[in-house]
């Protein structure tokens, strides 16, 4: 017992030390090899304390002598594969020193107290019991490293398709940022001219309207028409990719301030169309973190979406009230509604469903997208509920500007 605990001492101490140098190596962060010498000296005279264990416990015929395949393990998975068999090499030719010198008596063999049967002075048992140790050992290193290089082939492609993939949506990104900006770029450099030639074809129209045949009003008029729907367009394309905008406002904004004005804007529409319009407010303020162009963009593309798809004489409503941190926002009407199997596309830039094509030939399609970007914006979520021909409700939660 006392030359075991002694070991044990000793294995106590050294790893004691071995974990002071490991932790100095961790902060100095040296280069992989040093790690690796690091561990194979670790390995090593774990071995010299292995063997002295095994001799205080029968030697060859120790039953401890099956721990040296748990460092064989360690060794393949840490190691390389050249380190690993290097240090089986090491290990067998401990085992075989050791076994010689109990079989010649250089040292006392000391009977194992776990095991019965006694070879250790037998040459025959002796050989035959340290080729098959030693082929196992062989086997263990050799399979457990090659699971191990395979598994370090696997991490390395991982780590490679990681950072191939990492750096395909880096480059997505910019590309879709570039894209965004062009198309801001663009709308700007459209916006001017085309206002220009909407606003001399209103004059063109209002001063020379009397002396116009049918034929060149009918005209006049489409050509109006469609410069207004190009604005349209250009308005909301450049709506759509605000988020270059350098900066964004975050203030205090009345939600429902911003809803009075959206119903003033749309007062005439809503008149024309005898609509029966119905608002219903929470009773405490409804203040939100954001910006007011922006939340009034939002309110007044739902409006008027609801307004503009319901046939004369239906009705709209409005509800906003808090619910637990957020403001929620339905917007229901009675009108044409939004077919079932398209429902999952109207977020979807450009896309107008049929039906709305056919009530209101002239939309642009980005009214939707640019409300859920907004409500992205927001924290928030948008939700439709909808049955052709009965109408929609749009419903929407906000928390505040991102
Ligand atoms: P636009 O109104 O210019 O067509 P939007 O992006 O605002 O573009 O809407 C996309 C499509 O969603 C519309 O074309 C229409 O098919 C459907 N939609 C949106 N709001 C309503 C609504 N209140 N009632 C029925 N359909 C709607």
């Amino acid at each position: 017992a006392a030359p075991l605990a002694g070991v044990g001492v000793g294995v106590v101490i050294y790893n004691l030390i071995f974990n002071l140098i490991a932790r100095h190596l961790a902060k100095i962060k040296r280069e992989v090899r040093v790690f690796q010498s690091f561990a194979n000296l670790q390995i090593a005279v774990d071995w010299v304390a292995l063997i002295f264990l095994v001799h205080y416990t029968g030697g060859v015929e120790s039953p401890l002598i099956f721990y040296f395949v748990l460092h064989i393990v360690v060794s393949a998975i840490l190691l390389s594969r050249r380190s690993c068999f290097l240090q089986v090499g090491f290990a067998s030719v401990l085992l075989t020193v050791s076994a010689i010198i109990e079989y010649e008596n250089l040292l006392p063999h000391v009977p194992s107290p776990l095991f019965i049967g006694t070879f250790y002075n037998h040459l025959p048992s002796i050989l035959s019991y340290l080729c098959f140790l030693i082929t196992g050992f062989l086997i263990t290193a050799y399979l457990a490293s090659t699971i191990t290089l395979k598994l370090r082939e696997r991490e390395r492609q991982l780590v490679d398709l990681e950072s191939n993939l990492e750096k395909a949506y880096r480059e997505l990104e910019d590309a879709s940022r570039d894209k965004s900006k062009f198309i801001a770029m663009i709308s700007h450099e459209l916006k001017s001219p085309v206002a220009t030639i909407e606003s001399i074809l209103s004059r063109l129209f209002e001063s020379a309207g009397g002396g116009l045949t049918l034929k060149q009003r009918e005209y006049l008029e489409r050509i109006n028409r469609r410069a207004r729907h190009i604005l349209t367009l250009v308005d909301d394309l450049i709506n759509l990719t605000r988020e270059e905008r350098v900066s964004v406002r975050k203030i205090s904004v009345d939600l429902k301030k911003i809803l009075a004005e959206v119903c003033e804007s749309l007062q005439t529409e809503i008149e024309q169309k005898r609509i029966r319009f119905l608002k219903e407010m929470d009773p405490s303020d409804l203040f939100i973190k954001g910006d007011p162009e922006e939340l009034n963009l939002l309110l007044s593309n739902l409006i008027t979406n609801a307004v503009k798809y319901t046939p004369p004489g239906g009705m709209v409503q409005v509800i906003m009230k808090r619910e637990n941190k957020k403001i929620r926002i339905d917007v229901k009407d009675t009108g044409i509604g939004i077919p079932e199997e398209v429902k999952e596309k109207i977020f979807e830039e450009f896309f107008r469903a049929p039906n709305a094509r056919e009530m209101v030939p002239e939309g642009t399609g980005l009214g939707l997208p640019i409300i859920k970007r907004i409500v992205k914006d927001y924290k928030g979520e948008i939700r439709v509920e909808s049955r052709v021909g009965k109408g929609t409700q749009f419903t929407c939660y906000l928390l505040e500007r991102i």
